[in-house]
């Protein structure tokens, strides 16, 4: 039983799923971020923004009155 040649360690090294489930979602980052229906809204004054993926709403705030954003 040799150890230590690379075949054996548990963990390490690609292929045992770290990293390979999150593949699927960046596929989706690459290309056009915006979509139909992909707006913002601000409760305050009405402006509306294109939505930006993987950021929500919420956490964007209106370019002209500073307040956070609701999804449109
Ligand atoms: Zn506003």
């Amino acid at each position: 039983m040799p150890r230590g040649d690379g075949t054996g360690p548990l963990g390490q090294g690609p292929g045992t799923g770290k990293g390979l489930g999150r593949g699927t979602g960046r596929g989706r980052m690459g290309g056009r971020a915006a979509g139909p229906g992909g707006l913002c809204v601000c409760p305050a004054c009405g402006e509306k923004i294109e939505h930006q993926a993987g950021i929500p709403c919420y956490e964007v705030k209106c370019p002209k009155c500073g307040t956070n954003m609701i999804r449109a």
